[in-house]
């Protein structure tokens, strides 16, 4: 609520708007954990759960979560060590993530990841619903509330596919990479546009830093976010020469300078990884976000060999 008002007097959100939460917490003395079942305080009969993965070996679960989204779906969530997870042997792998509307992810590798396949279609199907419900009157009791559940059912098939995508993308990019770079995108720039392939691709790109630091945490990896304060789709990657006007239309340029082709994004994206690395050289310009010492220094001795 702080973050919401705090946000709503900056003037880069509406006033908040009230949301309920239903969910509860059971610690060990409020549920039973054994050969594989779940039993809650006060029930006789362990829960009839379909696992979405199954937890890891010889893990006891200190904290269950029982909670229920605007879908009307239950889900059981158990908060519990796995001893599995521990930091990956680093490497000197860098990697610079740009965000797009047209493209899920730009990677500074050249690498483009696609939205899902089925998001155009999973949309239409929402702005459906959301019409449909904004059709039914205020006090149309039983049919506002199946209109509603029906456009939560479709958010939440899309937040589903997206977040699974979004787990093997991460998991992926943290493995293979010592640090990664990011674009600290602000609120300001969040609400600026309000289309719905906005608010998505905006919704998605906060679970995939916060699944990024997470899991850099395990690994032993370094999570850079850098202020977008520079022109990174206008300045060559290359030479460093900075280009005129680049309207959104334009996917791909040739720098004035040096003749080097460039992709957009692409060239979007090298040019987070250098300013990302450029922090962890000299800390100057832009503003380091979270990183562990460790895999950092690595990287300095790395580039301080490379430029004598
Ligand atoms: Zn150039």
């Amino acid at each position: 609520m702080q973050t919401a008002f705090t946000n709503f007097f900056g003037k880069r959100a509406k006033y908040p708007r009230f949301k309920s939460r239903k969910s509860a917490e059971y610690t060990t003395s409020g549920f039973r954990f054994r050969d594989g079942k779940l039993t809650l305080a006060k029930m006789s009969e362990p829960l009839d759960i379909v696992w979405s993965r199954p937890l890891p070996a010889g893990a006891q679960p200190s904290t269950v979560t029982v909670s229920q989204d605007g879908a009307g779906r239950w889900f059981v969530s158990m908060l519990c060590d796995d001893p599995s997870v521990k930091p990956l042997s680093s490497n000197g792998d860098a990697v610079g993530i740009d965000v797009g509307l047209d493209h899920l992810l730009t990677l500074s590798t050249g690498e483009k990841i696609a939205n899902p396949r089925h998001e155009r279609r999973d949309r239409a199907r929402l702005a459906k619903a959301q019409r449909e419900l904004a059709k039914k009157a205020k006090g149309d009791g039983a049919n506002r509330v199946k209109a509603r559940r029906k456009v939560a059912r479709v958010h939440a098939r899309i937040a589903d596919r997206r977040r699974d995508l979004l787990h093997k993308l991460t998991t992926r990019l943290v493995r293979e990479n010592q640090t990664l770079v990011i674009e600290d995108l602000t609120v300001r720039n969040m609400v600026r546009n309000h289309t719905l392939a906005r608010a998505i691709s905006d919704a998605s790109w906060s679970e995939f830093r916060s699944m990024l630091e997470y899991k850099a945490t395990w690994w032993g990896r370094n999570v850079i976010a850098v202020d977008r304060f520079f022109p990174s789709s206008k300045l060559c990657s290359h030479c460093g020469a900075l280009a005129g006007k680049m309207p959104l239309n334009v996917r791909t340029w040739t720098c004035a300078s040096c003749g080097t082709a460039h992709d957009r994004d692409v060239n979007a994206a090298r040019n987070l990884l250098a300013a990302g690395l450029a922090v962890t050289v000299c800390g100057a310009g832009v503003r380091p976000q979270r990183s562990s010492p460790g895999g950092q220094s690595a990287m300095k001795q790395k580039l301080l060999r490379r430029e004598p």
